[in-house]
């Protein structure tokens, strides 16, 4: 009896064993476990990498399609986002031909993903050619990853059986919508190590005083870790390059043809994978612009309505010109704007 219930003791010390292992494992699964994201596999650049150009992550083309929108994310191994990393992309337009020819930079551009690791790429679903299944190049680099090159496929395609390159670890997530355009999803992940340089301006923009018509330049510069971007705004709005503005998205800004509603404060962030640093404002001063009250310019009768506005009733100013600085009407130069602004506005009206 004595040794049955030994045996029996020892059989149920041995479930209890296992019950506290299966506990265990329970109570381990339950932890907050860090995480773990396997790094993307690399492959080939194929022959048709070339420089990207230009900066964008619109590559549709008229109506070429169809429509395929990819999301994408990037994180480390510990599945945190890489902020501001470096993409480059690169695949074939609908017949499955490369920008070989001109015109050239169809469906090749590079850009960053923003502070949370992500972008959005518009484009075309790729063509096939020969020998190869659907896919999308791609290179991707932050700091202290290695550059990644590599290549997304897509699912159920027949041909991702008969290439030897396809990896259906590299395949995206892809749904078909109602009007027959794809939406994709992927997360890269890339294997960074060692510290992270986070960016620091060193040298700040300074401030300039330039005449109507005339050209400002904001310069600045950072130390870290390459790649760095740059991101220049205007009384905290972030600019973007059009007909007058250039370098907004480099360590120049440069404004040409400057107007009146150009004044204001201008500051440079830098950015890269690891973090960002903003510079302090340098003021932009346009000269010219005392008794231009609808800041076209110039100064003429067309500002004696709104030179009235300014004077009479401040916050009626302010909605009737939002653009507009109501300083203007400080014709005097007092620092006030009132009624000792109207004779020197009507002396400088009449030159
Ligand atoms: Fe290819």
């Amino acid at each position: 009896m004595r040794a049955g219930w030994n045996r029996i003791g020892f059989r149920g010390e041995a479930i209890c064993t296992a019950l506290a292992a299966v506990a265990a494992a329970a109570f381990v699964a339950a932890q907050p476990a860090v995480a773990q994201c396997t790094i993307t596999a690399s492959q080939t650049e194929g022959p048709y990498y070339r420089t990207p150009n230009p900066e964008t992550t619109n590559l549709r083309i008229g109506s070429d399609g169809p429509p395929l929108t990819l999301h994408g994310n990037v994180v480390d191994t510990q599945c945190n986002p890489i902020a501001y990393t470096w993409v480059a992309v690169w695949h074939a337009d609908m017949t499955g031909a490369y920008d070989n020819t001109a015109p050239f930079d169809r469906y090749r551009s590079f850009f960053f993903t923003d502070a949370n690791g992500e972008f959005t790429l518009y484009t075309i679903m790729p063509g096939l050619y020969p020998g190869r299944t659907r896919h999308i190049h791609f290179k991707l680099d932050a700091v202290n990853t290695p550059l990644l090159t590599t290549q997304l496929y897509f699912p159920n395609e027949p041909q991702n059986a008969t290439d030897g390159l396809y990896n259906p670890a590299l395949e995206m997530d892809l749904v078909t919508e109602s009007d027959g355009s794809r939406t994709g999803t992927f997360t890269f992940v890339l294997a960074r190590s060692g510290g992270c340089a986070v960016p620091n301006v060193t040298g700040d923009p300074a401030p300039q005083t330039v005449g109507l018509g005339g050209t400002a330049t904001f310069s600045m510069t950072a130390s870290g870790g390459t790649p760095m971007t740059y991101q220049w705004r205007k009384d905290g709005v972030p600019l973007v390059n059009n007909a007058r503005i250039s370098g907004a998205t480099t360590n120049s800004l440069r404004i040409t043809g400057v107007t009146c509603s150009d004044a204001g404060a201008y500051t440079g962030a830098a950015l890269n994978s690891c973090g960002t640093d903003e510079s302090a404002a340098a003021g932009l001063t346009v000269t010219g612009c005392v008794g231009d009250l609808n800041c076209d310019g110039i100064v003429n009768n067309f500002d004696i309505d709104p030179f009235t506005l300014a004077v009479a009733d401040a916050a009626a100013y302010e909605i009737a010109y939002p653009e507009c600085d109501r300083d203007n009407a400080d014709v005097n130069g007092d620092g006030l704007v009132n009624n000792f602004d109207i004779d020197p506005f009507v002396e400088l009206l009449a030159g």
